[in-house]
């Protein structure tokens, strides 16, 4: 197959999942916040361009903690004190609007817009996070160009075949993306070998689990454990999409 810049990331996540029998697209996705987490404390935060981002949008509580457990205490210090000089600026800008100060329950709806404005400020800093909106786009671009290469690339259906298929999160996520990427017949050409796929591996695992929960049986306990042993933590991976365990 004929290798683009654009693709490899993409190829060389469904070689992975193969040899690791995980799923492509949480693959991509942990290399993609891998090398967020790194951009965000590495040079990049001296860069205004990219302090004035972290500033605005700050980070969810996943990334929040991931980036203190990077133990660059002085990097961190620096983003989250101009992120909170931002949170001061919206709370100043929205100080006028006292939300005491209210007509009672049958206020006009003038009275309560005010408030509103400073929970609406607020609330799209605390929803925010500058990691998960960066992987969202870049998952976003891989996904795409997954499906344009998908016709012609049979190495996939391979490597899709070996990796077991993908985790619920993102078989959903393709479900929704395909008929949008893809004409009617290419759809429904990557839906016939996913699909397959995709039912076969739901299948083993739930008759893993159920080997799992037999062994709890005292009258199995000296039963071999078959493939049988980490069917929890992989029905978990493929359930919730979650790499690590
Ligand atoms: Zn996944
Ligand atoms: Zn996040």
């Amino acid at each position: 197959m004929k290798e683009h810049i654009y693709t490899i990331p993409v190829t060389d996540a469904f070689r992975l999942a193969a040899e690791e029998r995980s799923c492509p697209v949480c693959l991509m996705k942990s290399k993609l916040e891998a090398d967020s987490l790194e951009y965000t404390l590495g040079p990049s935060y001296m860069e205004d361009d990219a302090r004035a981002e972290t500033d605005k949008a700050g980070f969810c509580a996943v990334h929040w903690k991931k980036l203190y457990s990077m133990e660059n205490r002085l990097g961190l210090s620096l983003i989250m004190r101009t992120h909170v000089q931002h949170i001061i600026r919206v709370i100043d800008k929205f100080r006028g609007a006292d939300p005491v100060k209210r007509a009672g329950l049958f206020s006009r709806s003038a009275e309560r817009a005010a408030p509103l404005s400073l929970y609406a400020g607020l609330r799209s800093i605390e929803s925010g996070c500058c990691i998960c909106a960066r992987i969202g786009e870049s998952l976003d671009r891989y996904i795409e160009t997954m499906f344009h290469i998908w016709t012609k690339t049979p190495e996939l259906h391979t490597l899709v075949e070996h990796c077991g298929g993908f985790c619920l999160t993102h078989f959903v996520t393709l479900l929704n993306a395909g008929p949008r990427e893809l004409d009617e017949r290419g759809w429904r050409a990557f839906f016939d070998t996913v699909f397959p796929i995709q039912r076969k591996s739901m299948e083993i695992l739930e008759a893993d689990l159920a080997w799992f929960i037999k062994k709890f049986d005292y009258r199995s306990a000296d039963d071999p454990w078959g493939h049988s042993r980490d069917a929890l933590p992989r029905a978990l991976k493929t359930v919730s999409g979650i790499v690590e365990y």
